[in-house]
């Protein structure tokens, strides 16, 4: 993409509302737009690392068995009637609406009602189970703190799974696949060494849940990490009884702020039991299905990385999620340098390199650089007057101080190498 076309523009002024660093870079950087507190609109940039994100999970939730679909957001009263989360004592974030005849409606908080519901027109007997289940789709919630940018939102996709098994044990066997795909999706969305599993509360529907957790000074959640074991146990549930259950020392656990990035729950047979949702076994018993529920939010994950992995200058992507692998400044109007830039543009492009080209002629260099930096593209290729003097172009990864003069040849094994 030529970044002459790009409709978005970097800022040089911090946004002044936003306390949040992911939101300020994100923003400065023209990957998100801030329609109100806890509200963004994604724009080309942000969209691209976004996709990435969702098409990591997508991959690892296919592995496990995932079948995706997307449900409404939109929601009846009487979906949630029978579990008695309609009302706004027992689910405060809530936004509803209303139909013009005055019956009430709900925006998805999240979907286990619905997706119960719907699952008992296909599910009735053992054959039918197991099944997994799952969509990227829009939550609203009427949070009460919105600071953390594209951390916490009003309005945001989460990615969540719901798996419908025929008892308990066979939910288990999905269960531990589940943390493996989980544990595969924020190694390779970069924050795998910052991010732990975590013993956390069950909230409504059981005792424990497991929680994805991933170290950061501005996490809104303390948790209690034990590196030995790579484990960790959230405060909310941090007692005696617990750290003998898991096996964990008292002494060996360091406490940290973090951030929630997924979570994976046992639902068991709270839904099924309100909703009807029943199979009929081999001997023609009739039981209630056993289920569980498996959220990330795409955004979070992305904010968290920002947070994580920036440094005073701007965004450090990993090469997964980046919007781009490469980011080619062109410097200067020389007619040399244009021709050169310009080549090589088509050259990366043609072997399938995703490349940014700066292709701006009314910046400085220096206005370049600094915005290489803040947009966080992992390499950084510059096509100058002095770069083809001395042989080629200026290659140097974001995360370097000093960049390397390559020919072509090299760039491409580079590029080509996987790191
Ligand atoms: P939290 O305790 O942080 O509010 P939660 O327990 O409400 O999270 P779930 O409702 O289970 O989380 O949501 C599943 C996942 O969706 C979370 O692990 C997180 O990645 C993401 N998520 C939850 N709330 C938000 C939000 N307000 N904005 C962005 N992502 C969110
Ligand atoms: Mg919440």
């Amino acid at each position: 993409m030529k970044q002459s076309q790009l409709f978005t523009k970097t800022k040089k002024e911090s946004p002044a509302d936003e306390v949040s660093l992911n939101a300020e870079l994100l923003i400065k950087a023209g990957f998100i737009n801030k329609e109100m507190a806890g509200v963004y609109s994604y724009l080309p940039l942000g969209l691209l690392v976004v996709k990435k994100i969702e098409n990591i999970i997508r991959e690892e939730m296919d592995a496990i068995g995932g079948q995706e679909v997307t449900l409404t957001a939109l929601q009846e009263k009487s979906t949630w009637e029978p579990t008695d989360q309609w009302s706004d004592d027992k689910v405060d974030v809530w936004f509803k609406t209303k139909l013009k005849n005055d019956t009430e409606l709900g925006l998805a908080v999240t979907h286990e009602a619905a997706i119960t519901k719907m699952m008992t027109s296909f599910i009735q007997s053992y054959r039918d189970l197991p099944k997994y289940v799952y969509q990227f789709q829009t939550k609203f919630r009427n949070e009460a703190r919105a600071k953390s940018g594209i951390m916490r939102c009003r309005e945001f996709v989460m990615k969540d799974l719901y798996s419908f098994c025929k008892d308990e044990e066979e939910h288990n066997l999905f269960y531990e696949k589940s943390k493996e795909a989980y544990k595969n999706i924020f190694k390779r969305a970069g924050i795998g060494h910052l991010t732990y599993i975590t013993f956390a509360s069950g909230g409504m529907f059981s005792k424990f849940s497991h929680e994805f957790q991933t170290i950061t000074s501005t996490g809104e959640d303390t948790i209690y990490v034990d590196s030995d074991k790579g484990i960790a146990i959230n405060k909310e549930v941090y007692n005696d009884e617990v750290l003998t259950s898991l096996g964990i020392k008292k002494e060996g656990l360091v406490e940290n702020k973090a951030v929630e990035v997924g979570n994976i729950f046992t639902l068991g047979t709270r839904f099924s039991d309100a909703l009807g949702l029943k199979y009929k076994t081999e001997t023609g018993e009739e039981k209630p299905v056993f289920m569980g529920s498996y959220g990330i939010g795409p955004g979070r994950l992305m904010g968290t990385v920002v947070e994580v992995l920036s440094d005073d200058k701007g965004i450090i992507w990993p090469e997964s999620i980046a919007p781009f692998k490469v980011h080619l400044l062109m410097l200067g109007g020389d007619e040399n340098v244009v021709k050169g830039a310009e080549e090589l543009y088509n050259k990366l492009t043609q072997k399938g390199i995703e490349v940014l080209f700066d292709d701006r002629t009314d910046m400085s260099a220096g206005e370049k650089f600094a915005d290489a930096d803040l947009i966080g593209i992992p390499h950084r290729v510059v096509v100058s007057k002095r770069s083809l003097a001395d042989g080629g172009f200026e290659v140097k990864k974001r995360t370097e101080t000093s960049g390397k003069v390559m020919s072509f040849e090299e760039l491409i094994g580079l590029l080509e190498t996987k790191n």
